[in-house]
């Protein structure tokens, strides 16, 4: 790259950021399966611990104290259960850290292996991309800030104020291990979690409710199947009922959200109904997701489904009868917003990103999904995503982070750093 309006030193800093180490790092750690509440996810904050000591930071490394967390009325909610689970946060010094680089360790399982071209977990470089299970959600972005630390410290300059890297586990599920992070007292003056945001700012999360539907029904055989009561069909008119709901929460949304087709998806995931080909069945059970405005308390938005559900039923005969049941299951995001009124944190990144891509400065968005953003912004740090890759690979079969954003990103932390605190 050629550079401009970079000073001498901050050329010195980015001349340590090697793309061929980004790369091997970033193999190294997919091959490490840790989806939430597996084993791996604890093996892979131990791995990352050797690191971050090996960069010579003050190491956190500590078993989360999960009754007392999950008891905690302001408990996120996880849909693992975990026997254990580790949190990790390494500063540079003593101090409230002026900078806090993010990232979250867990990944979500492949799903159907049949439609991976290769293992998940062994990472394939294919072409500039890197392919891979966790590859930009986000085992890049932690890559990214650790060798962004690599870099300053291999440098030799000397920072005289403390940053911190700061690695959760159990954000896929709820946001367990950002919680325990706040919990244990770390905190930062402005956080960036380097989840994928492809050239653009994300500052503003829309929230998602995890809910689990039950439809009764009545049993019976199904060649008499007059004499029950299908919960399947019971269940299409309260699937309309949510469509209809999802359609109204989207007609007028947050100007943040306005790029999206669906600002807020109201989503069934997987719906559970009969146990015999030639049986009537007698209950369903659909679990799915709901998205939460920006600025939405998620009591009202749970009360509104679950109205939504209550009327649908009230115009069936049997339904009204034998009333459907709501329950809210597993994650709970809320949505989450950096605050508006402080820019520095976004002018910082905007500027490095335009600094390192000699482009424009990034668009800035809301994102449609729930992350440890709301949680950071809830404790009043200014946060915001910026990181490698394209959302809208995470979770699927296709999952892979370029390898140029991968080194921009890298190198707009640097500058971050530099900027923040020299
Ligand atoms: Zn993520």
């Amino acid at each position: 790259m050629s550079h401009r309006d970079l000073s001498d030193l901050e050329l010195r800093a980015l001349a340590f950021v090697d793309e061929r180490e980004l790369v091997r790092d970033l193999v190294n750690l997919i091959a490490i399966p840790s989806v939430s509440g597996s084993d791996a996810e604890s093996d892979v904050q131990h791995v990352l611990a050797k690191q971050l000591t090996e960069l010579d930071l003050d190491t956190d490394l500590w078993s989360l104290d999960l009754p007392r967390l999950t008891s905690d009325p302001a408990f996120p909610g996880w849909e693992a259960t975990r026997s254990e689970a580790w949190g990790l946060v390494a500063s540079s010094g003593e101090g409230e850290p002026e900078l806090v680089l993010q990232g979250h360790v867990d990944v979500v399982p492949s799903g159907d292996l049949g439609q991976w071209r290769t293992d998940p977990f062994t990472a394939t470089v294919d072409g500039r991309d890197v392919r891979g299970r966790g590859t930009c959600d986000m085992k890049a972005g932690v890559v990214a800030n650790l060798a962004a630390v690599r870099a300053i410290r291999s440098s030799g300059i000397q920072l005289s104020k403390p940053y911190a890297v700061q690695l959760v586990v159990g954000e896929e599920d709820g946001g367990l291990g950002a919680f325990a992070t706040l919990d244990r007292g770390h905190r930062g003056k402005a956080c960036i979690i380097t989840e994928p945001t492809s050239g653009t700012i994300t500052t503003a999360n829309a929230g998602a409710l995890t809910f689990e539907l039950r439809v009764p029904g009545v049993a019976s055989h199904g060649s008499t199947s007059y004499a029950g009561v299908s919960a399947l069909e019971k269940f299409l008119p309260l699937h309309a009922a949510l469509a209809a709901l999802e359609e109204r929460r989207n007609r007028d949304v947050h100007p943040l959200m306005a790029e999206y087709p669906v600002a807020y998806p109201l989503s069934i995931g997987k719906v559970s109904c009969g146990d015999w080909a030639s049986s009537v069945p007698d209950l369903l059970v659909a679990e799915g997701r709901y998205g939460v405005a920006l600025g939405e308390d998620p009591a009202a938005a749970r009360t509104e489904l679950e109205e939504a559900i209550a009327d649908a039923a009230a115009a069936d005969p049997w339904l009204r009868d034998h009333a459907p049941t709501v329950a809210w299951t597993g994650g709970q995001f809320a949505s989450g917003e950096y605050a508006q009124a402080d820019r520095a944190l976004y002018d910082l990144v905007a500027a490095a990103h335009a600094d390192v891509t000699q482009g424009p400065r990034p668009r800035e968005r809301g994102a449609p999904y729930g992350s440890d953003l709301r949680l950071y912004a809830g404790a009043g740090m200014p946060t915001l995503h910026y990181g490698p890759g394209d959302v809208r690979l995470a979770h699927g079969p296709e999952e892979a982070v370029p390898v140029d954003e991968l080194v921009a990103v890298t190198e707009s932390l640097v500058l971050a750093l530099l900027r923040t605190c020299r």
